[in-house]
């Protein structure tokens, strides 16, 4: 069994160091377990606040264990009645080729209904986090402005294509020319600032592609990226509080928001975290596997071969090297 562990906690931005890729036996299932083998393995942002020690929403990766991920897998052995040998599942296995579970936090998945990895991406979390954040919180009225950073990834790509399927221009924020040609020619997007080319302009350039205003920023990424788009918010604007990537490696915070504007514009800034929702998805279901398969809504996924690729994948996902949602292909389909 490969198993990448967590050796030790990240300063700042992790390094190959903080990973330890081993090898240990295949575990056996027990009663009422299976075991699986790894197919794909999804990295995400949320990783960085497992490697430390800082509190957050969930238990953090304790000091030489696996790091934990979601994971699509095929199960090999089966002591428990719900999963036979040969089904294919979405998982949380974590970082390594081969697991038991209980599957109490697992669900069949049809592979001939949509290709396997996409249970990780537009199907799966990062899909579920784009629908519950705009539609519950961003409540887009057609006609509004909606903005998403970090626009060209798993979340940010699904934000701005339901945005314009339910009538808004939508806006992205990436980094990069490449990003950005692909956010507005392929995924459709009215328009998409360049954060990393403008630099000092960046307030300009986002006046220059809303000039109404701002009714509903999605917001992926803090720091300055944040600072531009807060002044342009308009009256009664909503803001899904989603990730502050950008933030993710500082060792200390940045202020935040004029919390004055905030008050002025009469603004509502909400926070979520997509997995206590979970049960909330009926509308998730019913929209975006349907303009999914019609072409409606497109998606762009980043495969990584091998894990022991997975540790320097993960590094490069924090500093926006990827481009669409980041899995590693742990073994053959
Ligand atoms: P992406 O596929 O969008 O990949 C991350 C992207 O973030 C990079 O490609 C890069 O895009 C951008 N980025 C990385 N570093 C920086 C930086 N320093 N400054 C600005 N942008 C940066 O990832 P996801 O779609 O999976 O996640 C997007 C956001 O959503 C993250 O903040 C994540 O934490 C959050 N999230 C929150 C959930 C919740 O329940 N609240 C659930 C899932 C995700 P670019 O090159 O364009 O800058």
């Amino acid at each position: 069994n490969r198993r990448v562990l967590l050796k030790s906690r990240p300063q700042g931005e992790p390094t190959l160091a903080n990973f330890d890729v081993v090898d240990a036996p295949i575990p056996e299932p027990k009663d009422g377990e299976y075991l699986s083998r790894t197919i794909w393995l999804s990295l995400d942002p949320y990783m960085r606040g497992r490697m430390s020690e800082a509190k957050g929403y969930a238990a953090n990766v304790n000091l030489g264990d696996a790091m934990v991920g979601g994971t699509v897998g095929q199960v090999l052995k089966s002591r428990n009645p719900k999963f036979k040998e040969g089904d294919f599942v979405v998982e949380y296995s974590g970082w390594q080729s081969h697991a038991v579970s209980n599957g109490a936090m697992s669900m069949k998945l049809d592979p001939d209904a949509a290709p396997l990895s996409a249970a990780l991406s537009v199907l799966g979390m990062p899909g579920q986090t784009a629908w519950w954040g705009l539609m519950q919180i961003g409540q887009p009225q057609a006609r509004e402005t909606v903005v998403v950073s970090a626009a060209s990834g798993a979340v940010g790509s699904v934000v701005g294509q339901l945005a314009r399927l339910h009538g808004c221009r939508a806006v992205g924020i990436a980094g990069g020319k490449e990003k950005c040609d692909y956010v507005v020619k392929e995924l459709g997007f009215d328009a998409c600032v360049d954060y990393r080319a403008e630099g000092a302009n960046l307030f300009k350039a986002l006046r220059a592609a809303c000039p109404k205003g701002i009714d509903v920023y999605f917001e992926n990424v803090g720091g300055a990226v944040q600072a531009a788009v807060v002044p342009q918010l308009n009256d009664f604007a909503r803001v899904p509080l989603c990730g502050l990537i950008s933030q993710y490696n500082e060792m200390q915070m940045n202020p935040g928001p004029d919390w004055r504007l905030l008050l002025v514009k009469r603004a509502l800034v909400k926070g979520f975290i997509v997995s206590d929702h979970f049960a909330e998805m009926a509308g998730f279901w019913k929209e975006v596997p349907a303009a999914v398969k019609a072409g409606k809504i497109k998606y762009r996924e980043d495969v990584v071969k091998g894990l022991d690729n997975a540790p320097e994948a993960f590094i490069g996902l924090l500093k926006g090297r990827n481009f669409g949602k980041l899995l590693v292909q742990v073994s053959d389909d």
